[in-house]
């Protein structure tokens, strides 16, 4: 349908970056078409990343918040000690439906994946489902998923092609008994054990939902700590709640390959340092060892445009391309990959493209593990502060002070923040709570808008929150917190 038409904007790729993109563009007038080959739209994030292992949610009833396939409460805990019990709501037994909460998963894909289409009518995005490549730096020929192929043409062209699964040496993902984040979320049964190579969010977030279904969860890791970019105070804390949750760690130690067995897997492994191997069994190994940008068939070398070492478009602060008019978002280009910054960028490219001012600070992106406790931050960790050379002070405040997250029995976790001694401005804040998620942007908004930690203790906060426990941790950066 798109055929000859001329668009001021064609994006390629209809994740987080490229839908949102193309919304925006619309928005400002620009006439947009959005080129993605898997049918439907939201990307990695929507179809096979963020959105579905959030998916299900058990615990409803007692929690005052949703529980999702990345917070369930384990099986015996629901039963046991954790909610139902200690509020006084007594089951005689709890299973699990695995078709059943895979098919609400499913549910509620298939309905964010069709909000996206609608959003796309109600801006007038035109929509074309099929693989884009470049002819040129300003068409672009899409074998379309319907059979035959077309070309579009734009006069200018954001790629927003995301990335794809980091695959190791001597493993091959087979998507049943070697499963990459898109295989474990589809398993038809819950593993005796699984074993996961790589401690980094995906790979955590992953391992833990499995694990409150009731697998033996075995993380292997290169190097010295899980999710090296936490700050190592609530990182230490962080490690120790997935230990008592039965979370096992094998760190500084390499996989070295991966073969499948008459009814499992067999792992060989190696100290990072070098040493003897030794074996490791299990029924699913998940590899999440990172992931790497996608451009695969987009024949960038048509056009020339530049990469680096790892793949990655290189773009300038306007998200240019070294060719004129071809831009890129998200996670193909340098920078965190996630789906939030992926959105942010594809937000400020389209701005510039229209001739107005776009801006993404990326000091200031949030990042959250959505495990159970959920551990969220934002701005610099201790280590980085010390690093930097700043006098700085901690605020902390723990959430077995806070009277809600007592309330509803659910208070491991802690507020830490770090502001710099002599002006008090807030440099980073690391929460881990079972919303952390949600409490960060909180942090968020201070820091962008440079505000001190006596700014949020002298902002009023409702009663009774989890909120409050980041007020008094702020109290505690400057002064004293009230509750301990
Ligand atoms: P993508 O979402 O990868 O989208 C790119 C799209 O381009 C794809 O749909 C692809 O089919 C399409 N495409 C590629 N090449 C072509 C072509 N030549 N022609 C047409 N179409 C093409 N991030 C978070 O912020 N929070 C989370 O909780 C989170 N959880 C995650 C959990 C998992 C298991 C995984 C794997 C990722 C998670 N992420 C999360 C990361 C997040 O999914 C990505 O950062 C985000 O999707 C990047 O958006 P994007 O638009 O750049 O690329």
């Amino acid at each position: 349908a798109s055929g000859s038409d001329d668009n001021d904007v064609v994006v390629i790729g209809g994740g987080p970056g490229g839908y949102v993109a193309a919304i925006k563009a619309a928005q400002l007038g620009l006439k947009t078409t959005c080129i993605e080959k898997r049918g439907t739209l939201g990307g990695t994030c929507l179809n096979v990343g963020c959105i579905p292992s959030k998916g299900g949610d058990v615990g409803q009833a007692v929690e005052p918040r949703r529980e999702s396939l990345s917070q369930l409460i384990s099986l015996d805990k629901l039963l046991a000690k954790h909610s139902f019990a200690n509020h006084g709501i007594k089951l005689s037994s709890v299973e699990v439906d695995l078709p059943a909460m895979m098919g609400q998963k499913d549910k509620a894909v298939g309905n964010l994946t069709k909000g996206i289409e609608g959003l796309f009518k109600k801006n007038k995005v035109n929509y074309v489902k099929g693989y884009g490549k470049f002819l040129s730096p300003s068409e672009v020929s899409v074998d379309t998923l319907e059979g035959g192929s077309t070309i579009v043409k734009g006069k200018n062209i954001i790629i927003a092609t995301g990335s794809d699964v980091k695959s190791l040496p001597g493993i091959t993902i087979d998507e049943e008994r070697i499963v990459s984040s898109t295989g474990a979320l589809a398993l038809k049964e819950v593993p005796k054990r699984l074993v996961v190579i790589g401690a980094g969010y995906i790979g955590l977030e992953m391992g833990s939902v499995w694990g409150r279904l009731g697998s033996e969860v075995t993380v292997v890791e290169f190097g010295p700590d899980i999710v090296p970019t936490m700050d190592g105070e609530v990182r230490k804390q962080f490690q120790r709640s997935l230990e008592k949750q039965k979370m096992k760690f094998i760190l500084k130690t390499k996989v070295v390959s991966v073969d499948t067995t008459g009814n499992g897997v067999k792992l060989s492994l190696e100290p990072a340092a070098g040493g003897d191997q030794t074996s490791l069994e299990a029924d699913v190994v998940l590899v999440s060892a990172g992931r790497v940008p996608f451009t695969a068939g987009l024949e960038l070398d048509n056009i020339g445009v530049q990469t680096d070492k790892a793949g990655r478009i290189l773009v300038n602060e306007r998200f240019a391309t070294n060719v004129p008019s071809v831009y890129a978002i998200g996670d193909v280009i340098p920078g965190p990959m996630l789906a939030h910054k992926a959105e942010e960028d594809g937000v400020a490219c389209v701005e510039y493209i229209a001739g107005k001012e776009g801006h993404v600070d990326y000091d200031l992106v949030p990042g959250v593990v959505y495990t159970h406790p959920e551990v969220a931050s934002v701005g610099k960790t201790e280590e980085q502060v010390k690093t930097l050379g700043v006098d700085y002070r901690v605020g902390k405040f723990p959430f077995l002070a806070n009277s809600r997250a007592k309330a509803i029995d659910d208070a491991e976790g802690v507020v830490k923040i770090l502001a710099e001694k002599e002006t008090d401005k807030i440099l980073g804040v690391h929460i881990m709570a079972p919303n952390a998620g949600e409490l960060i942007h909180e942090a968020v908004l201070a820091l962008q808008y440079g505000a001190s930690s006596e700014d949020i203790a002298r902002t009023c906060h409702a009663h009774p929150t989890m909120s409050e426990a980041v007020k008094e941790a702020a109290m505690a950066t400057y002064d004293k917190p009230i509750h301990i």
